[in-house]
């Protein structure tokens, strides 16, 4: 199928060939045209599968053709909630870019960052707004925000908005809509509050599963190391200096953990930058932008502020701390070894993290690689064991033959 055959108008087309896209995803594929056709959709799928597009696109179709009937000032008639600051930034991106041959305006509202500016925009006037739900309700309540002519609204990571806690806010803010309107659910994962939600607000809604898979792709090797808890600073380090290379993401489960390992890697002369929720916004957004373009190849985040990120050329994934809820590892390791490309997930799994790793490996229906061959192994006494070389690493340009060298003996 081509972006043609989902009727799309020229202005949209345009944009879209600039993008490079040559064909719908399948995510793209199936939402598409439901959402031409004016259904309710619960969707699957993880950030990496096209699904912002997939959204993006039908909304501007069908803004696109209304538009010149449209009288007065521009009205909010698509609205986009986010879970997450970064995410609606590049929800916004996305839109600008697809709407760029067009006359439709799209704005951006999220929190943490100073109100004035964003209610100058609500008051220029906007067709789709992209927002985190705190920031909307607050500016809604102060009548910068009129949700009355609401055609689409869009739940963005739903399974994340609902862990992070936004779900009266999500109930406050569809009930703001209009009741007949059209309702878009995106989630990871749908577990069962999902599942509850989708039942109490959306219309007989079609379903589309993505698998969001490269848990087991064949370009991604997943390795396992056992490591006690006090080591994992020193195995990361041993890593960092031998074996991985490239564009690398280590997540930590808290924000503590984040600040302690930017400050060692730091004092050990690694370009490193951490992102988590008490960062502040400004601060986030360079560090990411720093690592997107290059400049630093180290980041270090929790789970809340790196999901959705979507960054091109991801080498490695690290989980330095092992998530206890084990989906969370698939949205990890999914943001690299992307578009046929290679990547290695390190996995370090202490004592008290064993459960967590069974539960993962149960979820993915795969065993690691465990490598026992490092300095600082959970059982000392274990014998080294020579594992068959895992998945192909993409490793920085100038590097690659010395470590194809490296991958011929025993690389990681
Ligand atoms: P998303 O899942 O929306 O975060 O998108 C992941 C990445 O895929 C983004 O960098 C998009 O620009 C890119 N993308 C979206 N649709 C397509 C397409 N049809 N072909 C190629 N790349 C795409």
């Amino acid at each position: 199928m081509s972006f043609k055959d989902l009727n799309l108008n020229k202005p949209i087309l345009r944009a879209v060939t600039e993008q490079g896209y040559d064909n719908p995803t399948l995510v793209q594929e199936k939402t598409i045209p439901l959402v031409l056709a004016k259904r309710d959709v619960i969707t699957s799928a993880q950030t990496g599968t096209g699904k912002t597009a997939a959204f993006a696109l039908p909304i501007l179709q069908l803004l696109f053709d209304k538009q010149d009937a449209e009288k007065g000032g521009k009205k909010i008639k698509a609205l986009i909630v986010s879970p997450t600051r970064e995410l609606a930034i590049q929800i916004h991106e996305n839109f600008k870019t697809y709407s760029k041959y067009t006359n439709l305006r799209t704005g951006l509202v999220f929190g943490g960052t100073s109100i004035e500016p964003q209610k100058d925009i609500l008051k220029k006037g906007v067709d789709i707004l992209i927002a985190t739900p705190g920031r909307l309700l607050d500016l809604h309540k102060q009548d910068f925000i009129n949700l009355t002519y609401i055609e689409t609204l869009v739940l963005d990571e739903a399974d994340l908005m609902l862990d992070m806690g936004f779900i009266d806010d999500v109930r406050k803010i569809e009930r703001l809509c209009p009741e007949t309107k059209q309702t878009l659910l995106f989630s990871a994962t749908i577990p069962h509050k999902v599942e509850h939600l989708a039942n109490t607000i959306l219309n007989n809604p079609e379903r589309i599963e993505v698998t969001p898979n490269n848990a087991t792709s064949k370009n991604l090797g997943q390795l396992l190391y056992y490591v006690p808890k006090k080591n994992k600073i020193a195995l990361c380090l041993h890593l960092l200096r031998n074996t991985i290379k490239g564009n690398i993401i280590i997540f930590r489960r808290t924000k503590y953990g984040v600040d302690k390992l930017e400050k060692t890697l730091l004092k050990n002369g690694y370009k490193a930058d951490g992102i988590h929720g008490d960062k502040s916004q400004s601060d986030r957004q360079i560090a990411l932008n720093r690592f997107k373009k290059g400049e630093v190849h180290i980041l270090i985040a929790t789970d809340v502020a790196a999901r959705g990120i979507d960054v091109d050329n991801l080498d490695a994934v690290v989980n330095f701390d092992l998530p206890n809820i084990p989906e969370t590892y698939v949205h990890r390791i999914g943001r690299t070894a992307r578009a046929g490309k290679g990547g290695i997930a390190y996995a370090f799994c202490s004592a008290d993290e064993k459960t967590y790793i069974k539960d993962i490996q149960k979820l993915i229906n795969l065993q690691l690689d465990i490598i026992e061959d490092h300095p600082y192994p959970l059982d000392p006494k274990a014998k080294p064991i020579v594992h068959k070389t895992p998945g192909k690493s993409k490793h920085r340009k100038g590097r690659k033959s010395q470590a194809s060298k490296k991958k011929k003996k025993r690389w990681y």
